[in-house]
Formats: C-alpha cells, sequence, structure tokens
C-alpha cells in the first residue's frame, strides 16, 4: 500500500463500464455511499463501447442461466429505461436466417430455446415472407424475433451515471486499483494514478471486465482457487461503405464460439458486419484488413448482393472469456461471499455478451447480493 492514509467508505465499484454503472447507480438507489474507481480518463472506454449495441431478446443461452434470466429481465428493463431517460433506441426486431435444409432444421431448436427463456413473439417466416420485409435478403426460411432492438450505448452510460450521481454517488477517473487486500469489517484497496488514494470498503464489486481475474487476484485474502484463467476472444468489425441494405438485423445460424457473422446497424444509421472470433493472448485491438476475405464469404450465403472491396475495418471488442477456446461456453459468473468466503466483495467475471443488455438486472442482483 501507498503511504496515503485509508479513507473508508460504504461501497467501491471497480470500473465504469455500462456494469460497474448499472452497479453504481443500483447501489445508489438503495441509499448505499458509493465511489466508482475507473482507471480511464472517462466511462465505457473498453468492451462497453466495442460492442454490437444490440438489445438482444436472449434466445439462445442455456434455460435456467443467469446470462438468459438477465438478458430477458434487463432487456425489458432496458427499454423502459431508454423511454424514461430519453437514451436513443429502436425496436427494429432481428431475423436470423437459414440459407440451407440443414440450417432450417436448427430455426426450430433455436425457437424451442427462445420460449424456454421467456422470449416473447417468436415466429418462422417461409423464405418468400422473409424475403418480402427484407428485399436484399437470401434465405430458405428465417425465424423473426420482435423483441431485438439497438441503442446507444454511450448515451445509456451516460444516463446511468448521472442517476447514479444525482443518488450520491461518486467518480474517481484516472485511479487504477492495483492491490487490495481483505480485512475485518471489508476490504482495503491502493489506488493509483495522478492522485493515488487508500480506501477501506464494507463492499468492494470488481466489475473490471476483461482485467477482473487479475484484479481478483490482486486481492489478499481473496482464495486464488476461486478466481477464474482470463482468455480473450476478439470479436473484429468490418463496415460498409454506402447505404444499409437492411433494416431489420440480419443473423445467420449461430457458428461455435459466437453468433455468426451477423450484419448490425447502429443509431446513427452506420451497418456493419461482425463480431467474428478470433482467439488472442493479450489485449489489443487491431483490425485485421485481411480477415474482410472470410466475411464476403459468409455474408455472401444470406446477401448475395454484397460487392467485393464494399468492407472497411472497423473496430474490435474482446470477449471476456474465462473458459478457453473448445470448452463449453460459460454462464455470467457473479461471486459473493457465499461462493468465495470472503465478506464484502463481490466478483463478476465473464461478463461478456449480452451484457449490455443485461446490465439494469445483473445490477439489481449485484443489490441483492451485498445486502445478504
Ligand atoms: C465483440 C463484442 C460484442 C458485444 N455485443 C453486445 C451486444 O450487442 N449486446 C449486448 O448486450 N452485449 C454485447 N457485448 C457484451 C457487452 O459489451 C459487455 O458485456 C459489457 O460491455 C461489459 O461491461 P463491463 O462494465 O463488465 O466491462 P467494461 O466495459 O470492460 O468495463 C470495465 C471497466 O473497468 C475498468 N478497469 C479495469 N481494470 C481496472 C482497475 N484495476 N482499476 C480501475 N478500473 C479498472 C476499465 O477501464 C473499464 O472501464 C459484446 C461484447 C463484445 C466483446
Amino acid at each position: 500500500m501507498n503511504s496515503s492514509p485509508f479513507e473508508t467508505v460504504d461501497c467501491v465499484v471497480i470500473g465504469a463500464g455500462v456494469v460497474g454503472l448499472a452497479v453504481a447507480r443500483a447501489l445508489a438507489l438503495a441509499g448505499r455511499e458509493v465511489i466508482v474507481v475507473e482507471a480511464a480518463d472517462a466511462i465505457g472506454t473498453e468492451t462497453s463501447s466495442r460492442n454490437s449495441e444490440v438489445i438482444h431478446a436472449g434466445i439462445y443461452y442455456p434455460k435456467g442461466s443467469l446470462m438468459a434470466r438477465s438478458c430477458v429481465a434487463g432487456r425489458r428493463m432496458l427499454y423502459a429505461y431508454c423511454k424514461e431517460h430519453g437514451v436513443p433506441h429502436l425496436n427494429c426486431g432481428k431475423l436470423i436466417v437459414a440459407t440451407n435444409e440443414a440450417e432450417s432444421d436448427k430455426l426450430a431448436e433455436i425457437k424451442g430455446r427462445a420460449e424456454a427463456n421467456g422470449v416473447e413473439g417468436m415466429r418462422f417466416l417461409s423464405a418468400a415472407e422473409a424475403m418480402a420485409m427484407e428485399p436484399n435478403l437470401h434465405c430458405t426460411a428465417a425465424l423473426f424475433s420482435p423483441s431485438t432492438g439497438i441503442v446507444d450505448s454511450h448515451s445509456y452510460m451516460l444516463a446511468l451515471q448521472g442517476d447514479a450521481e444525482g443518488h450520491g454517488a461518486m467518480f474517481a477517473f484516472h485511479s487504477p486499483v492495483k492491490q487490495g487486500r481483505v480485512v475485518d469489517g471489508g476490504v482495503e484497496i491502493e489506488v493509483g494514478g495522478t492522485e493515488p488514494m487508500n480506501l477501506r470498503c464494507r463492499l468492494l464489486i470488481n466489475s473490471a471486465g476483461l482485467h477482473a481475474p487479475t484484479l481478483a487476484r490482486k486481492i489478499v485474502g481473496m482464495p486464488s482457487a476461486r478466481v477464474p484463467t482470463a482468455y480473450y476472444a476478439k470479436g473484429n468489425y468490418f463496415t460498409l461503405t454506402g447505404r444499409s441494405p437492411f433494416s431489420r438485423l440480419i443473423y445467420p445460424v449461430p457458428v461455435p464460439g459466437g453468433l455468426g457473422v451477423h450484419i448490425t446497424v447502429d443509431m446513427g444509421g452506420q451497418a456493419k458486419f461482425g463480431p467474428d472470433v478470433e482467439w488472442i493472448d493479450g489485449i489489443e485491438y487491431s483490425v485485421d484488413p485481411h480477415r474482410a476475405d472470410k466475411f464476403y464469404d459468409a455474408v455472401r450465403r444470406y446477401w448475395p448482393g454484397i460487392k467485393d472491396g464494399s468492407l472497411q475495418p472497423g473496430y474490435a471488442g474482446i470477449r471476456p472469456k474465462i473458459v478457453p477456446q473448445g470448452a463449453p461456453a460459460q454462464d455470467f459468473t457473479l461471486q459473493g461471499p457465499a461462493d468465495h468466503g470472503v465478506p464484502g466483495l463481490i466478483n463478476l467475471f465473464g461478463i461478456e455478451s449480452p451484457g449490455l443488455t443485461a446490465s439494469l438486472a445483473l445490477a439489481e442482483q449485484v443489490r441483492d447480493l451485498a445486502s445478504t
């Protein structure tokens, strides 16, 4: 620890990504004193600003999983929150498209899973019906998800920050947490950066996204056996020059490790393709332009009109995986004292997609876990 004296606070949230912000808001609304410590100079500079900005319906996740439950509940809460706070969003719907008989068979499985998760209004479409909705589409059948949408994630995060601050939460930027230790009645942390400080809190929320496992390992007293290994699966995006050929989101039938190369549109009307899946060893966001070659082939199956050379490298985001390539998908991991034995510490691990959609529901879970 550095030589600064300890300041005592009730709750510290590490990380001002969308999940940390939603948690800070929920705790502040519950009347708790909250400080958010963020390594970067602003909110949402990592995974929360490097995603598809899709409000997911909750279709693909195993029934009863935290992903399924928090996505469906979080999606309903997110639409209501956006309406109430004037956050730009659009309930545009999505088509999951099959391009051969084997994929058509999989649509029934996907619909069954979605309905088991409580997703409303899923509907089979014939090829003719789907192509009438989206004239540039080619498919053999499709599944329509009316509750899927898009959101301006930065406006959403600003609203969360404003709400949290309006209920007394404080934010410290340029404040990387370096280490910590479990003490009687809470956790002490050392914060570096331009204005180093030491904080002692009753409740510490580790919502550091890609860095959450590394950080948990630096908290003396947190059993390292309970900390998962971090793995990184980059998702590269390519943007399309010109107008979007579709007005709804178009997804192929999923592939192992991701949802397949799909087309989404952001609130500014920009169409983008991706993300693909590229397992990497460390955090870096460059997009290799050559990866576009594979995109053309994947996209041409459902949009034959895509022209060679029309895709430009866009940006990349990294999925905070806690299982290696090839392992069965891992659920969101929300670890409280009952899981790791440390009172006053909650770790959020593996908050990949649909973490943006699920953020308000996850925040309520964390708030409730913190009060037990
Ligand atoms: C390619 C991709 C596409 C996605 N698409 C969607 C989608 O369309 N819809 C959807 O619902 N979800 C989507 N997701 C998931 C969603 O983006 C994430 O679940 C969500 O952004 C995670 O938010 P977070 O707050 O947990 O993490 P982050 O946004 O990564 O925030 C963590 C914060 O912690 C800070 N931090 C880290 N270490 C420290 C430290 N030591 N001290 C202080 N601060 C620290 C970081 O600076 C960062 O600001 C996607 C994810 C990826 C990778």
